[in-house]
């Protein structure tokens, strides 16, 4: 009999009953046992909905963040939390956000709150995680109480409890140390709380643990490998059995290694790593389980099950009850419930699967392997009647599309005329003084906007009120700019509620869950839009907002869109066709688009690539596969202007020292970028690469309330000068200004405008 299991279930609800419970707690407007209570009840209904698998993950949930759980649980926490004698809950929050419920003990025990745990992407997920810290001096101590009574609940709820816990190796690798000092000697004292918590489990009785370790996946170092014996052979005196996770990747040379932990069971990535079930089945011991992710735990479409049990049979014949099956990776990163789309085109839906139906899917696989297809044949027809329709549907696949594709070349991606000379001819066009201001695109989403727009959608509001009300907030940004002194204005993004939805909505080939929410971090959800189909642009998208604004003044206008890059990686995309190819399609309708608003007389263009870096794959070895498309794509859409139309992109991070290279090959005329946050340390890069064209360094830190003075302003951007000449600089906040009031934007903005005054009078410090 193959046994079927769970990595993980996304804790938000189908509802995003999770969210609400936190952000009411954090306002004050509930208890914490009410808190507690939705957690409790959410755990409670998805173990029932899980209830069918032979086991079920528990210790999945986390009210945050499951790694700042288990920070928690090996007592690990930072030393500016420790001396809070308050629920370890209200810890959490505030290791987490800085604060814990609204406040009200912080100011009592603490005066104040603390500073923020720091926040990275979970792998290449967009989930974010908060980063364990490490120093020489890091101690553990187990507190095993949330597992334990999480344990309890779910044995109450009947299920097979399987606690998941993330692995010693891997808890480290996703830390920092705060001193510069090697987290791995840290391991040695780390050990033993491990041990002492499987010894816990043990003595509840638990059969598995499941103990992930997915940083087997991407690239170690000996020391690295090393820590992986080092650390099972500490546990293998345990008593319970682990099963160790690896997903989102191939184990490559960490297979044989991985093979060989003692440890009782195997979980493989097989969407990812599909090759390697066959050598792990061959180099596991005979007494180990190997379990096979079948199904794919990142996207959102059904699986072919026919096509897996091709494969799956036979392994089921080598390894008998040793097979396990379950999803790839935890399904934290899908939606809950496909069945809550009432408005989903049902075509499309008829292709779909979230993470309740892959758990359908996983019990149809068990039925057919342990009884034979024929047991199933009613839900495998079923199956392969929608893989088949979405295989030949007109719907997904447009022929002049795929021809479009097949002109590509790399003529496409080329200006006309090298940097130099496009540079002089627009500065002759746009006469722009020195340090020329500008902003990155959105002003403050208002409550005008948002009004306008929920009454748009509720009916409430007919469409040519609604763009009344749209030009009424872009006549308003452009007059407050003009006011300010700006020099390249912007129309206001007041139209766009999401910059990667904005776009998918006018797209042939995107479609949009209404409850489709995946966790991003916190009580944070985004709903990635579907892209489903080949790609195309029936018409249009900004260009009238764009001629509206500019008609407001004389100053130039910039057009703004977002590149292929980010909307593709800010979407679930298709598994019926490369990345690449899907960016390509992207990337050929943002270049209509440039086009058209060339075409209008848009003389600045602005193309955000706001996710490019998040596309990084995990192994670096595979980045410049990556970084040759994704770049490739960009210059498509942008680069097919002439000279005298200057193009400008937008990222919002701070760490492309690595990437710098690939940066300089999009060829923008202007990119923008943040580094008002880190000092402009970021500019270091620029010590080693002789970067091109021209840059704005964002010197107005848009994530924080504060203003900076017209000092600090000038301050940041001489030292951008010492590294940068100075004529080729531009001055501007780091990121769009949607989420500031005009109460903080106008004093900010009024001292950036100040500040590139006063550098004008300066000599340049430096020429290069
Ligand atoms: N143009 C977008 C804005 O200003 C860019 C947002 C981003 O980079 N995340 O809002
Ligand atoms: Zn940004």
């Amino acid at each position: 009999m193959v046994t079927t299991h769970n990595l993980g279930f996304p804790r938000i609800g189908a509802n995003r009953e999770l969210k609400f419970a936190l952000e009411s707690y954090w306002k004050g407007q509930s208890s914490r046992d009410e808190l507690k209570a939705a957690g409790a009840q959410l755990r409670a209904r998805h173990w029932k909905d899980q209830a069918r698998l032979d086991f079920v993950p528990v210790g999945d949930f986390a009210f945050y963040d499951q790694v700042l759980d288990m920070s928690f649980t090996l007592g690990n926490l930072p030393e500016r939390v420790r001396g809070f004698h308050g629920d370890a809950l209200d810890n959490a929050f505030r290791v987490a956000r800085g604060r814990s419920a609204h406040g009200a003990e912080d100011h009592h025990a603490c005066r104040g709150g603390v500073a923020a745990g720091e926040m990275t992407k979970w792998f290449d997920t967009n989930y974010h995680y908060i980063v364990p810290e490490f120093d020489a001096h890091t101690q553990f101590s187990l507190d095993p109480s949330r597992l334990i009574e999480q344990l309890a609940q779910a044995r109450a709820a009947g299920v097979n409890a399987k606690p998941v816990i993330i692995g010693p190796v891997t808890y480290l690798w996703l830390g920092k140390s705060k001193d510069g000092s090697d987290k791995l000697a840290l391991l040695p004292r780390l050990l033993p709380v491990y041990a002492a918590l499987l010894d816990y489990f043990t003595a509840q009785g638990v059969e598995w643990v499941q103990i992930d370790e997915p940083a087997l996946v991407t690239e170690l170092d000996a020391k690295w490998r090393e820590a992986f014996v080092t650390a099972y052979d500490a546990l293998s005196a345990r008593r319970v059995r682990l099963l160790l996770a690896t997903y989102f990747g191939q184990l490559q040379d960490n297979l044989e290694l991985t093979c060989k932990l003692p440890v009782d069971g195997l979980h493989i990535d097989a969407i990812n790593a599909r090759d390697e079930v066959a050598q792990a089945a061959a180099q596991l011991p005979d007494t180990a389980v190997l379990s096979v992710g079948a199904i794919n735990g990142r996207n959102i479409w059904k699986t072919d099950l026919n096509a897996a049990l091709q494969w799956l049979e036979p392994l089921h014949r080598t390894l008998g009850d040793r097979l396990w099956i379950a999803p790839s990776c935890s399904l934290l990163h899908v939606p809950v419930d496909l069945n809550s789309e009432q408005k989903l085109d049902a075509e499309i839906r008829s292709w779909l699967a979230f993470a309740l139906q892959k758990l359908d899917e996983l019990t149809v696989l068990a039925g057919a392997l342990n009884n034979g297809r024929a047991s199933v044949a009613d839900a495998l027809d079923a199956n392969a009647a929608a893989i088949e329709s979405r295989r030949v549907s007109p719907r997904v696949h447009k022929p002049a599309v795929k021809a479009a594709i097949a002109r590509i070349d790399t003529a496409l991606g080329q200006r006309a005329s090298a940097y130099a000379q496009r540079a002089e001819k627009q500065a002759a066009l746009f006469d722009l003084p020195a340090y020329p201001t500008t902003t990155i695109g959105s002003f403050p989403q208002t409550n005008e906007i948002r009004h306008a727009r929920s009454a748009f959608k509720r009916g409430a509001l007919d469409q040519s009120g609604y763009h009344a009300a749209m030009e009424r907030e872009i006549a308003r940004a452009v007059k407050e700019q003009e006011a300010l002194g700006l020099d390249v204005l912007v129309h206001g993004e007041a139209e766009r509620n999401d910059m990667v939805e904005y776009f998918g909505e006018q797209l042939d080939g995107y479609a949009f869950s209404q409850f489709g929410w995946v966790q991003s971090y916190g009580s944070r959800c985004v709903k990635p839009p579907i892209l489903f189909g080949d790609i195309s642009r029936p018409k249009a998208m900004t260009v009238e907002w764009t001629r509206y604004a500019q008609s407001q003044t004389s100053k130039p206008m910039k057009g703004m869109l977002t590149g292929p890059v980010t909307i593709l990686n800010w979407s679930f995309v298709r598994d019926d066709q490369p990345r690449s190819v899907s960016c390509h399609q992207l990337a050929l309708a943002i270049r209509d688009e440039v086009l058209d608003l060339e075409k209008a007389g848009v003389r600045i263009i602005q193309i955000d690539e706001a996710a490019l870096r998040e596309g990084l794959p995990l192994r670096r070895s595979q980045w410049n596969t990556y970084l040759q498309w994704a770049v490739e794509s960009f210059r498509i859409a942008a680069n097919g202007v002439k000279d005298e139309t200057q193009i400008h992109t937008h990222m919002c991070y701070s760490e492309f020292n690595d990437i710098i290279a690939s940066i300089a090959d999009m060829d923008a005329d202007v990119i923008t970028i943040e580094t008002s946050r880190s000092d402009m340390e970021l500019l270091d890069a620029f010590d080693h690469f002789n970067y091109p064209n021209q840059i704005g360094p964002g010197v107005y830190d848009i994530h924080s309330p504060n203003i900076p003075s017209e000092e600090h302003i000038v301050n940041l951007m001489q030292k951008a000068a010492e590294r940068i000449p100075a004529e080729r600089l531009w001055v501007n906040p780091d990121c769009g200004l949607k989420t500031r009031a005009w109460e903080e934007v106008i004093p900010a903005l009024t001292n950036m405008v100040a500040a590139a005054r006063t550098l004008r009078q300066r000599p340049a410090s430096r020429d290069r």
